[in-house]
């Protein structure tokens, strides 16, 4: 027997309307490319919003096609957040940071029909747009008086122009709510980057999840800042959850350095904030010195890399600001889980919770996780024995686009990661199962830096490993050995990855080995060449 109850799609266009009905006058400030402050309410947001569907569907743009950003997290993305899903196309967010290569590899995989770019990545997409074979439009996310002449970019138009001449009126289609509403790139260890391509339906069970009072507690009376950026996993479905809970919006744009989040976060009153430790360390380091205090903030959600125990310390201590860490994952939209303490830890010692804040979190409800040893057989939560984590859940992917071939084992999606559970469910990673280097909340695939490094002439083998750095976390450093009778300097083989790979992504330092470790089936040993390493510093 059914049960009578409406069946309602779950789409994203709903979020928008809620917001635009029940909190109207809630607002959305952008720090602009521009250098200005731009503020309205979600119920201008929600107009421009339709004025996104109507201008896409002028384009005669298919149901599913695909629409891609190169932006900054500002009230223009999000406008396209809701107006290019809303009318059921797919937002495609590519993420800027990537190598142009990448880039153009990716907007052919995803065979992205429209680019809409900040003007910042002008020079990206000038470098990239002859090897976007799909794109026939670009939009710069600008006024047109901000166009740029002569870009040499085919069929440019400013997204104010764009977007001007249309209708605030929309009916937003209904439609399976299991249909595709956006994707990202994640960037794996080997071969091509994989995209995970999220639906209106887990992403709405997503926003619900992540508002709810032990995992985000996101409400109207909150100023929320997500300096996580909107190109990545859908910054963390904060655009989604804020319009659900009517938050306000404070959207930083370019300007991620201490001095212009902290500014942002007074002049605006921000409660509650969200990004990777890489950030917030910009941000003490900035107001210390200082002597400088928040007078509204009160939680900020740290997650993408562990989450250091001097800033859950710094930012509690010091600055009176609850630190909630939190675990995911581009696969999981991402959120995953999230530490928060229970009832009986009120009566544990400073020490002791400090403990347990360290700890990834407690599953949200709708993920499920387990850690299984190498045979797949399930370990116990014991908060000591570790094993490989796997999760399932609504908003788990099931498979990538254009996957080549199922992901799962049995059901489970292996998150790569490597943790312990504790009997009260709080999981910690302990490691990564993969080689990934994490430096300012980016990954950098330590194969790809070898691949170039043993394209050398002068190089045998080449390994590389991240090394603990104060600011960016990690950062990579390769481990050579030379070809008998070769000669190559530390210098000769920095330079030869200039334009082989993004800047940020080249190593730190060349380490001479005379030996690489290799484990019993011909792998290198990364754990031994730590080891091997042990006493390494990082130059200056
Ligand atoms: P991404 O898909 O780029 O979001 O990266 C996901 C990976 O980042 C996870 O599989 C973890 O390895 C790592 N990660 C995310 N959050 C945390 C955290 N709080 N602590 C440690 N590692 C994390």
């Amino acid at each position: 027997m059914l049960g009578l109850m409406q069946s309602q799609p779950m789409l994203i266009s709903s979020l928008i309307e809620f917001a635009a009905r029940h909190h109207s006058d809630a607002e959305i400030v952008s720090r602009r490319v521009e250098g200005d402050i731009h503020r309205y309410t979600y119920r201008e947001a929600a107009q421009r919003a339709r004025q996104v569907a109507n201008a896409l569907d002028a384009l005669a743009l298919g149901f599913g096609d695909r629409v891609a950003t190169l932006a900054w997290n500002g009230y223009r993305h999000f406008e396209l957040y809701y107006g290019v899903s809303g009318s059921g196309r797919v937002l495609h967010t590519i993420n800027p940071r990537l190598h142009p290569d990448q880039i153009a590899w990716i907007a052919n995989h995803a065979e992205d029909q429209v680019l809409c770019f900040d003007l910042s990545f002008l020079p990206l997409v000038q470098a990239v747009h002859a090897r976007c074979s799909t794109v026939k439009h670009y939009i710069a996310l600008c006024a047109a008086d901000k166009l740029p002449a002569d870009s040499g970019i085919p069929n440019l138009r400013s997204y104010e122009s764009w977007i001007g001449s249309q209708s605030g009126d929309y009916d937003w289609p209904s439609f399976d709510e299991n249909t595709a509403s956006s994707m990202c790139y994640t960037s794996g260890t080997t071969g091509n980057p994989k995209a995970a391509l999220y639906s209106h339906r887990s992403s709405t069970l997503h926003a619900y999840a992540a508002a709810l009072p032990d995992v985000m507690a996101l409400s109207a009376r909150d100023a929320i800042l997500p300096v996580v950026p909107m190109f990545h996993v859908n910054a963390w479905g904060i655009p989604y959850s804020a319009a659900l809970t009517g938050a306000k919006l404070v959207f930083p744009g370019p300007a991620l350095d201490g001095k212009s989040v902290y500014e942002l976060i007074e002049a605006e009153q921000v409660t509650y904030a969200a990004g990777v430790p890489t950030v917030w360390q910009m941000l003490l380091t900035h107001m210390k010195p200082q002597g400088l205090q928040f007078s509204s903030l009160r939680r900020t959600v740290i997650g993408g890399s562990a989450c250091p125990p001097a800033m859950i310390q710094a930012f509690n201590d010091d600055y009176g600001v609850e630190v909630l860490h939190a675990w995911g994952m581009t696969e999981m939209s991402p959120l995953g889980t999230l530490c928060t303490l229970k009832n009986k830890h009120d009566s544990l010692s400073a020490d002791e919770k400090m403990k347990i804040r360290l700890k990834q979190g407690r599953a949200i409800y709708g993920i499920d996780m387990k850690i299984v040893d190498s045979a797949g057989k399930s370990l116990p939560w014991d908060g000591k024995t570790y094993g490989d984590l796997l999760v399932k859940g609504p908003w788990v992917i099931r498979d990538y686009y254009k996957g080549d071939g199922d992901p799962l084992q049995g059901g489970w999606f292996p998150t790569g990661d490597v943790a312990t559970i504790d009997a009260d469910g709080y999981m910690q990673i302990t490691d990564r199962s993969k080689d990934v280097i994490k430096s300012g909340g980016e990954w950098i695939s330590s194969i790809d830096i070898e691949n170039i490094a043993v394209a050398h002439p002068c190089v045998l083998m080449a390994a590389c490993i991240g090394m603990a750095h104060p600011k960016w976390d990690e950062r990579p450093v390769i481990a050579v050995v030379k070809k008998p009778g070769m000669e190559v300097t530390r210098e000769q083989l920095l330079a030869f990855y200039e334009g082989k790979t993004a800047k940020w992504q080249i190593p730190d330092d060349v380490v001479f080995v005379d030996v690489i470790p290799l484990g019993a089936t011909g792998k290198m040993l990364k754990t031994r060449l730590r080891e091997m390493l042990k006493d390494y510093q990082l130059p200056a």
